[in-house]
């Protein structure tokens, strides 16, 4: 971890060990909230996915309060962010990722304040900006559509696919391109594969 010192390191790696544990059991760790938001102020875009089950819904919020101390206690590397009402972790490299489970009790962590942070598309702003973009399978026909895009990220996407069997996580990377003139609410996010294949999607543009 190389984040505590002295009698406090063994401590923290059997915690840490212990969160990394039930982050492969039920995908705790997530993409990383600050990551996100340096997308919208266009300092970065990198998308980390890892692609393991999603967060459990169908489980009760944590009542043990075990985040809530983590985050009072300097020696750990937990972190409330409270514009969001969401946990991190922090990472030595100053970033930080989602915490979306209590790792002691399983509980989940409080309900996010994200979805208020971003523009809501209407279901007709989604219909036409399906329209507007059926068809498009290649980056060449991506441009003919849309135009220059007004962000390029390489890469856009990084995904971690689960380990399986013994075997390391395949780590897969792609150029993305992100258009904010074609809508007044929403984003056009259009992730250029190695295979040449494009997938596009939409979401509600940051309002802070
Ligand atoms: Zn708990």
């Amino acid at each position: 971890m190389g984040l505590c010192i002295g009698r406090q390191q063994g401590r923290t790696r059997r915690w840490w060990q212990r969160l990394v544990a039930v982050s492969r059991v039920n995908g705790v760790l997530r993409s990383p909230s600050p990551q996100l938001r340096r997308s919208d102020n266009q300092r970065s875009a990198i998308l980390i996915q890892a692609d393991m089950s999603m967060p459990r819904d169908d489980l009760p919020f944590c009542e043990c309060r075990w985040l809530e101390r983590a985050a009072h206690d300097q020696h750990c590397p937990v972190e409330f962010d409270p514009k969001l009402n969401e946990y991190n972790l922090k990472t030595t490299n100053g970033g930080s990722m989602r915490i979306y489970h209590c790792p002691f009790c399983s509980g989940r962590a409080p309900e996010s304040l994200r979805s208020q942070m971003f523009a809501v598309v209407s279901p007709e702003e989604t219909v036409r900006l399906h329209l507007l973009t059926k068809g498009i399978t290649n980056e060449a026909e991506l441009r003919a559509a849309l135009g220059e895009p007004t962000h390029i990220f390489e890469p856009g996407v990084v995904s971690i696919d689960a380990e399986v069997d013994g075997h390391a996580p395949e780590i897969r990377t792609a150029k993305s391109l992100r258009y904010d003139q074609h809508s007044e609410t929403a984003t056009i996010s259009a992730n250029v594969h190695r295979d040449g294949r494009v997938r596009i999607s939409f979401s509600g543009k940051y309002i802070g």
